[in-house]
């Protein structure tokens, strides 16, 4: 055996070394010239279904979308490797017998064919195209191999599927099927697939739907090729090649416009991105705000737009920026979805949510709606009328300011303030150091996005989780609760209530009302109508206005975004399945005075329910009644102090707020007025002096000297009192009734305003006036 081995050697040595030695010089060679392709793909968006929602060109102006490895089927892994490549899978990059045989042919010949190309040495000259020289193909075969070293074979006709021409400026298989025959590169038919792999060969003359003749013909005689080869089978064969050749060239998907630019913009390298759209969802929403707003038109309204979310993955479903993206005269291309506006009143769920947990109200405290003056922000209502004492829950139902603006001075306007930080709000995260109780009412900032996620935590029982644009993003599992459950359950009680203002005034009987719960809003100047509404399953956010911030009379959140919201909202969930919210553990039901909503007391003869969270709701006996005691006539009250031993009743009266006794003065509403107290009383009292409500302590005037104004000087009293004494520098200068509007004219300088009541309480405030 030994000598054999000896025998063999010398060859065996020189063969080995000669391939160690090219090997190491390839491998050398690939180190000093790295081949590393970079292809520059169109961004795709595609929707949950994986279908193409918007494709946008390359940076070179190409159709060039990425095929996944997924997408090549293999028929069509199987017709294309039969036509241009046989032995893909067994080559090095080159195929060695290939390059003989065309040699050969081109000696013969005499003409230069490209027959010895393998797929691996088309994706190189896709990649670097160079002209056709002796050399150059050299260059092309070391680059073969070296992509051959790098990258699997799988990856290698996925290149070349990506690269391949079309005919214009269609390049690859992805963008080849969908723009010619509007479907994804799996749904092909072997016809198609046939037709498609001979363009490359001659991309102008047989480029698809220019000359479709041509191509049928080109396609049928390569399917009688496939035929004879036995590659498919015969009837497989037959059925192909009666297959009619419909091709045209078709327009690149184009929808969901706004949020495929957004998407592109954040991730701009990547070729494919996936949303969480759902695209029949999103194609019938666009056409429900298209008509909507058109007619709407007419009124000088001309933009909307809609944000849906599903609750439970917080995934976009659909977004829909703007009523006609390609409507640049109303401004088509902004993103309502992201645009700034004023929320008006639809921060008014959170802020009463908020005040629920901090156990200042429940839903039937009653609240009083009527003129006030918060430091010299006098608020009125949306209707400019005042509605005196209401509950809470109709006060939120129906929107009213003055109880809101009551709340937010109460809980303090940096607890909601930061309540909306934690939502995420971005301008009010900017603003908030400017930002006062007038922010409950639409001073601020926001968009449709923020105020969409912020109620779609209301729908998740007050937890507050981030929406997913896209499927790379992950489901959080647990978000961060905003309010409490019990909070979120009060208040979506009072969302859902049917018999509210905010309906649209032509709601007729033949307009199905879905259970949702909703809030409007309309900002200052009637320049955007909100309505965000929310059941178990989706949450939708409704725009409706003009970019370019023109107000108009007619728009309200009632009349011009409720009817689109709830439009929506019976096509895409009617009767929704998923059922409505169930009362939390810690939320229970009790008795209460209707005229107070606090705990009944021996004189709260109107005792209704009313929903509490337990431990943290207020538990306060009511007053809305208080024993007085006076004399056997009524004409003159007592108090402890000066109360006779004999011939006294004792008697209820009510327990009015000063603010409500001068409301109920100022619109001539009977009440229920106190005795006068007894003239010899001596006692002092301490408690309930008179609250001065103009002018406001700290503000300044300027008087004109030619013709001095007078300034108004008011007060709210407690309902014991029947005179009040108006003092300015000390000096009196009025005695009157405590709801009589008293004009002074005030001197230059500091002035001290005071007012003191018939029973020796005072209040003073400091004003400063000035000349002009
Ligand atoms: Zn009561
Ligand atoms: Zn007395």
């Amino acid at each position: 055996m030994l000598p054999r081995k000896n025998f063999k050697s010398p060859f065996l040595k020189k063969a080995t070394l000669l391939l160690g030695c090219l090997i190491t010089a390839f491998l050398l060679l690939d180190l000093l010239f790295p081949f590393k392709p970079k292809v520059q793909y169109s961004t795709q968006i595609t929707a949950s279904d994986g279908t193409v929602l918007h494709a946008f060109l390359s940076p070179d102006d190409k159709w060039r979308l990425y095929t996944n490895i997924v997408e090549i089927t293999p028929l069509l892994q199987k017709t294309l490797i039969y036509k241009e490549d046989r032995y893909f899978y067994y080559h090095p990059g080159i195929n060695p017998f290939a390059i003989l045989r065309a040699a050969g042919r081109n000696i013969f010949t005499g003409r230069r064919t490209s027959g010895a190309s393998t797929i691996t040495m088309q994706v190189v000259r896709l990649l670097e195209p160079k002209k056709r020289t002796y050399l150059n193909k050299l260059a092309e075969s070391f680059q073969a191999m070296q992509l051959e070293l790098h990258f699997s074979k799988d990856e290698i006709l996925q290149l070349y599927l990506n690269l391949v021409p079309y005919g214009g400026n269609i390049e690859g298989i992805k963008a080849a099927s969908l723009l010619y025959f509007g479907k994804a590169p799996q749904l092909l038919s072997l016809a198609e697939i046939t037709a498609l792999t001979i363009v490359p060969n001659r991309p102008s003359s047989l480029r698809p739907g220019s000359n479709n003749d041509v191509l049928k013909t080109a396609r049928n005689q390569w399917l009688q090729r496939f035929g004879k080869e036995k590659l498919f089978e015969e009837s497989v064969i037959q059925d192909a090649i009666e297959e009619p050749l419909f091709v045209k060239r078709l327009t690149a998907p184009k929808q969901a416009p706004h949020l495929a630019l957004r998407l592109k913009k954040d991730f701009p390298d990547q070729p494919i991105i996936h949303t969480s759209i759902i695209i029949q969802t999103q194609k019938q929403i666009e056409e429900q705000v298209k008509n909507y707003v058109n007619r709407l038109q007419s009124m000088n309204i001309h933009n909307a737009a809609v944000l849906v979310v599903n609750n439970e993955t917080m995934a976009i479903e659909a977004y829909v920026g703007s009523a006609d993206f390609n409507n640049p005269f109303d401004g088509g291309q902004v993103d309502g979805i992201r645009a700034v506006r004023s929320p008006g009143s639809t921060l008014k769920p959170l802020l009463y949510a908020t005040a629920f947990d901090k156990g200042i109200i429940t839903p039937k405290t009653i609240l009083n709606d009527v003129p006030s003056n918060f430091n010299g922000y006098e608020p009125e209502n949306f209707d400019q009328h005042f509605n005196g004492q209401v509950t809470t829950e109709f006060a939120l139902a129906n929107s009213l300011n003055i109880p809101a603006v009551k709340i937010l001075k109460e809980i303090t306007a940096p607890v909601l303030i930061n309540k909306l930080k934690q939502a995420d709000f971005q301008t009010i995260k900017k603003q908030s150091k400017d930002l006062g109780l007038s922010m409950i009412l639409g001073g601020c900032g926001v968009t449709l996005e923020e105020l969409t996620r912020l109620f779609a935590s209301f729908s998740n029982e007050g937890e507050l989780k981030q929406l997913r644009y896209t499927t790379e993003n992950a489901v959080s599992k647990k978000g961060e609760q905003l309010v409490s459950q019990d909070a979120t359950y009060l208040l979506n009680n009072i969302l859902t209530q049917v018999t509210r203002p905010d309906l649209p005034t032509n709601f007729d009987n033949t307009f199905h009302l879905p259970t949702i719960a909703w809030k409007t809003g309309t900002s200052y100047g009637k320049r955007d109508a909100w309505s965000i509404g929310y059941n178990r399953r989706y949450t939708i956010g409704v725009w409706v206005g003009n970019f370019s911030g023109e107000g108009v009379p007619e728009l309200s959140g009632a009349n011009t975004a409720t009817p689109l919201l709830f439009s929506i909202f019976n096509s895409l969930d009617y009767n929704s399945p998923k059922g409505w919210y169930k009362m939390p553990a810690n939320v229970a039901l009790r008795k209460i005075c209707a005229a107070s909503g606090d705990i009944p007391g021996d004189f709260c003869d109107h005792q209704i329910t009313d929903y509490y969270i337990m431990g943290v709701s207020p538990y306060h006996k009511c007053r809305h009644l208080r024993w007085v005691f006076t004399d056997t006539a009524g004409k003159i009250s007592y108090c402890t102090y000066c109360l006779p031993e004999k011939d006294f009743i004792k008697n209820t009266y009510p327990n009015l707020a000063p603010e409500l006794i001068a409301y109920y003065e100022l619109k001539k509403i009977p009440y229920q007025k106190l005795p006068a107290h007894n003239p010899s009383c001596e006692r002092i009292f301490h408690e309930g002096a008179p609250l001065i409500t103009s002018p406001n302590d700290g503000s300044e005037y300027f008087i004109q000297t030619s013709e001095p104004q007078k300034i108004q000087l008011s007060c709210q009293t407690s309902i014991d009192v029947q005179e009040v004494f108006w003092y300015v520098n000390d000096a009196l200068v009025k005695r009157g009734s405590p709801h009589e509007a008293v004009f002074v004219s005030p001197p230059v300088g500091r002035v001290k305003i005071s007012c003191s009541d018939d029973k020796g309480r005072n209040s003073d405030v400091q004003i400063v006036v000035k000349k002009i």
